[in-house]
């Protein structure tokens, strides 16, 4: 079972989709991580990030490919968090599925109001010791808005989570990514979730679609 989630920054894609992998035995694939992680080496990586910018595909497809194709060999399903983002994207997975005997099952969709995402991103906060996510705003909330519960580390805020670049991330993924789920729609694959509801009733309904 191959599953694609997508939605607004802060709809919560990432929370249910580490759930989900959990439950499922699926590998849980976070794009935005995976990039961050490139971008402690690579300075033009770090810059299209911090920026809101998407990073060019020929930046990373290739590593994407391995992994991908790795998952595929071994039988394991896969739930992917933030890829593919672009109707181009969507395409090269589709042609390397085909051409590795894969496909796309699902389309999971995480729909939250513009107000909700800049309120859910302003108050983001992510340790800089463990990479813990928490939200001053929704839960997890960490105990005290300065230190991470697990490790004790320091808690920042995003570059990428202020309020003028939260603006050029939301019109980047509605002119982007919108035109990826109408395509899922007509493909009869897409299954779309109100995102403000709670994280315990998003999930019962994702899993009873997906069983
Ligand atoms: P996220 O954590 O999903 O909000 O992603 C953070 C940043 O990583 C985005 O603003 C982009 O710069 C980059 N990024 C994430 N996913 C992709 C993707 N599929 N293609 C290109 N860039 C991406």
């Amino acid at each position: 079972m191959n599953i694609i989630i997508l939605g607004p920054q802060g709809c919560g894609k990432g929370t249910q989709a580490r759930l989900l992998a959990e439950k499922l035995g699926l590998y849980y694939h976070e794009m935005g991580a995976f990039l961050r992680d490139l971008a402690k080496k690579n300075k033009i990586v770090a810059d299209y990030i911090n920026n809101g910018i998407l990073v060019p595909d020929d930046i990373f497809f290739q590593a994407m490919k391995e992994i991908l194709q790795e998952k595929t060999s071994s039988g394991q399903g896969m739930i992917l968090d933030g890829f593919p983002r672009t109707v181009r994207q969507y395409e090269m997975l589709q042609n390397l599925f085909d051409e590795i005997g894969n496909k796309i099952n699902k389309v999971i969709l995480l729909n939250i109001s513009d107000k909700e995402v800049v309120r859910r991103l302003s108050a983001r906060r992510t340790c800089v010791s463990c990479g813990a996510v928490y939200n001053l705003a929704t839960s997890p909330k960490p105990v005290t808005a300065e230190k991470c519960d697990k490790c004790g580390g320091k808690l920042i805020q995003r570059d990428d989570d202020y309020p003028e670049t939260i603006a050029k991330r939301l019109s980047e993924y509605k002119e982007n990514t919108l035109p990826v789920i109408d395509l899922a729609r007509k493909q009869g694959i897409l299954l779309e979730i109100d995102g403000e509801k709670s994280i315990e009733d998003i999930q019962t309904e994702l899993l009873s679609w997906i069983n």
